[in-house]
């Protein structure tokens, strides 16, 4: 078990520390950005502020209250907070950690189209996020230029139109749930209009910061859809499972909708095999697979959360192990200008 102390605690009645009152979007617009705030809220001392202030400047602080209630006030080392904190270390200028790791745009062929893998083209349908995690690979990419108005949605009809081979469309961003409902809907519309397209799929980080994103509104029209709808929720650590993400997801696991789960590896986080092994359980308990996990992408700013290729296949070897052959999730990397991610293979322990 891992042990935790704070706002949210299990209580015998899940249900009292669920918020019902506010809207996804009223949680985001209140989410947490200045660093002052952010220690006062945590109880954390006010002697932390000067090494994220710049830090902050460089990519912004972001923080919305469901994940906050999360974090153990006053714990410096929470692993939650420390995907969220910003750090001057950030700021380090290290050989081989770059702007654009992936080169992913190089595989741009238009706006908000990144057409990298058979099959499946990739949408950044927008350009925020509603938690701003350090470690992101996309901490630079330059969203403003990328994001699709309402003529660049023509053109990726078009550009599918061009594509036959392409039967899956993945919502990526930023967050795209970050996107209104309505819009949301329109889009899928649109997609089902298109014969050869059979999956549609949502990366999204944002139920995980905002449970209360997971609205009856989107769950119906993709529960409905002639497309397969697939959720790729973002968690790396057991404790971005709290009871508001259980209750909010409770009617998706029922709703025809395949759920899955892709993890960064992140030093000082989730580098322990008892923490994944937790993960993997209550992932599974809420209905979610564990599909991937990542090693770091070399993006400029955090070469302090990259694990060692060696150590992240003992992790998972250590995984393989102790759960079933389903919970254990594949070790990638992502290699630019590879035919998909890239497989490592578990480093298993012996048999004791
Ligand atoms: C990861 C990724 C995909 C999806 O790959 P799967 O292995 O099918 O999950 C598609 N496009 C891009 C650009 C990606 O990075
Ligand atoms: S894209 Fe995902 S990982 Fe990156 S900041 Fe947004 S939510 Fe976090």
């Amino acid at each position: 078990m891992i042990q935790r102390t704070g706002a949210t605690v299990q209580t015998d009645s899940p249900i009292e520390t669920v918020q019902l009152d506010k809207s996804w979007q009223q949680l985001l617009s209140e989410a947490v950005s200045e660093p002052e705030q952010l220690l006062q809220r945590l109880q954390l001392p006010g002697s932390m502020q000067a090494s994220m202030q710049a830090a902050s400047e460089n990519f912004a602080l972001r923080v919305p209250e469901p994940f906050l209630k999360l974090i153990e006030p006053g714990n410096p080392q929470d692993p939650l907070l420390l995907q969220v904190l910003p750090q001057a270390r950030e700021l380090d200028q290290l050989p081989g950690y770059v702007a654009d790791p992936l080169a992913e745009q190089s595989s741009n062929p238009d706006a908000g189209i990144i057409h990298k893998y058979h099959g499946r083209l990739l949408l950044v349908i927008s350009g925020g996020c509603a938690i701003n995690c350090r470690y992101c690979f996309r901490r630079h990419f330059p969203y403003q230029d990328n994001q699709l108005s309402g003529t660049q949605w023509q053109a990726v009809l078009d550009y599918l139109n061009e594509h036959p081979e392409v039967e899956e469309v993945i919502f990526s961003g930023g967050d795209p749930l970050a996107t209104p409902d309505s819009r949301l809907i329109r889009l899928i519309d649109d997609l089902e209009q298109l014969p050869q397209l059979k999956r549609v799929r949502i990366h999204t980080r944002l139920p995980v910061a905002i449970p209360q994103r997971l609205t009856d509104a989107l769950r119906q029209r993709l529960s409905r859809s002639r497309l397969q709808a697939v959720m790729v929720l973002h968690l790396n650590h057991p404790n971005e499972i709290g009871d508001e993400l259980k209750h909010w997801l409770q009617p998706w696991r029922q709703s025809n909708i395949t759920l899955l789960n892709q993890s960064v590896l992140l030093e000082g986080i989730n580098d322990r095999a008892e923490v994944l092994i937790e993960l993997s359980e209550r992932l599974f308990a809420e209905g979610i697979l564990p599909y991937y996990v990542h090693l770091l992408d070399p993006v400029a700013g955090a070469a302090h959360f990259d694990m060692d290729e060696q150590k992240a296949r003992q992790l998972v070897g250590a995984m393989a192990a102790k759960l079933p052959g389903y919970m254990v999730p594949k070790l990638t990397r992502e290699q630019p200008g590879v035919s998909a991610k890239v497989q490592l293979s578990p480093d298993l322990p012996d048999k004791s």
